[in-house]
């Protein structure tokens, strides 16, 4: 019996993997959506599409029998960092229970998931529940986050189908990420006749880094990784263009607030030359004091079905950030155990995927214990 709902999993996972979903590749991803969408509407869900820019992010609704005390949110992505051709290199196998592909970690496996639990829902919901699927979550959710904030007005809690952390521990809090441009201008000139009338914009944007790198210097709770670097068009031409991309990180708003200020003061080092700083998106810190009754309930009800489950805070950010920060109870790393995410040795653990099916359909179908 639990071979066949395995199988029956594994057999989703399959086409879900099969239609390759890069953020931004907006074919593609409303290929998957329209699968989806089937997916669903055969569980007798409705999903209904909110467009944005790059992809349609899904949201449905179903009722429950308690109403009054919020809604439940669950969460989840269907775009992967992979690019359209991975799977020729990198193809869907199974292989002595582990499967494997682009994306079959974080986080296709948490949507089959998703798809078993709407089918074997045999008692209403508790509470109501909202599911919100983004479509742009692997950068950013720079649209998708708006979807998000809208669907968190009023929630009660939050359970996110996210990959779990190593060893299958959820996440109870995730650090603070941002994305953020710094753009120098400075003025082209021939290196070698006229030098002096140019203002490299590639030496005010190294000079800006060095000072960035002093005056934040690397702490636990804060980083700072210039992640992209460009600039300049030929040796023989003084540069008048650069830019660097960051990933800064923080695991609480002070943590933030300090990365910031240092970012906003800064300011050119040569006469000609401008900085500015742009942020491409954000997620702010889910510090875990908010979410630990909501934990300790999901523990003991996973000790109840007979699997014991532990909790981290995670380093990375997603979609449950934003909940998180406005302090609802998260839980987040909810789908199956597996390891790889963003890297070539994604895989999932199949035998993992009933269990965790199992407390999901449990969490939304009992009362839930927040606080
Ligand atoms: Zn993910």
């Amino acid at each position: 019996m639990a071979d066949a709902e395995q199988r029956w999993m594994v057999d989703q996972l399959e086409e879900l993997v099969r239609h390759e979903s890069p953020s931004g590749a907006v074919e593609r991803l409303d290929a998957l959506r329209d699968v989806l969408v089937a997916r669903m509407a055969e569980a007798g869900v409705e999903l209904t599409a909110r467009p944005g820019p790059a992809g349609d992010h899904l949201v449905a609704s179903l009722g429950g029998r308690e109403d009054g005390g919020g809604h439940v949110l669950v969460l989840g992505h269907y775009d992967t960092v992979w690019p359209v051709g991975r799977l020729v290199d990198s193809p869907f196998t199974v292989r002595v229970g582990v499967a494997t592909g682009p994306g079959v970690f974080d986080m296709k496996a948490g949507l089959a998931m998703l798809l078993w639990v709407l089918h074997h829902l045999d008692e209403t919901p508790h509470r109501p529940v909202r599911i919100v699927l983004t479509a742009d979550e692997e950068i950013g959710s720079p649209s998708g986050a708006d979807v998000v904030r809208a669907e968190c007005a009023g929630a009660a809690a939050v359970l996110a189908l996210e990959p779990p952390l190593a060893a299958g521990r959820l996440k109870v809090g995730r650090r603070g990420v941002s994305r953020v441009e710094l753009l120098v201008t400075g003025r082209e000139a021939h290196a070698g006749l006229d030098p002096e009338a140019g203002v490299s914009a590639i030496d005010e944007l190294v000079d800006q880094l060095v000072i960035l790198r002093e005056r934040l210097p690397e702490r636990p709770t804060r980083s700072v990784n210039v992640g992209r670097f460009r600039g300049g068009s030929g040796a023989n031409v003084v540069a008048g263009q650069a830019g660097a991309e960051l990933g800064l990180r923080f695991t609480t708003d002070a943590d933030e607030r300090e990365l910031r200020a240092v970012l906003d003061d800064l300011t050119p080092v040569r006469a000609g030359a401008h900085v500015a700083v742009r942020t491409l998106t954000r997620r702010p810190a889910w510090e875990p004091t908010s979410s630990r009754a909501l934990a300790e309930h999901v523990v003991a009800t996973a000790g109840a079905l007979g699997e014991r489950v532990d909790v981290a805070v995670s380093g990375g950010a997603g979609d449950a950030n934003l909940p998180g920060s406005l302090g609802l109870p998260t839980v987040d790393g909810l789908g199956p155990r597996g390891g790889g995410a963003h890297a070539p040795d994604e895989r999932v653990e199949l035998a993992t995927l009933l269990p965790r099916a199992r407390l999901l359909r449990e969490l939304l179908t009992k009362p839930l214990r927040t606080s």
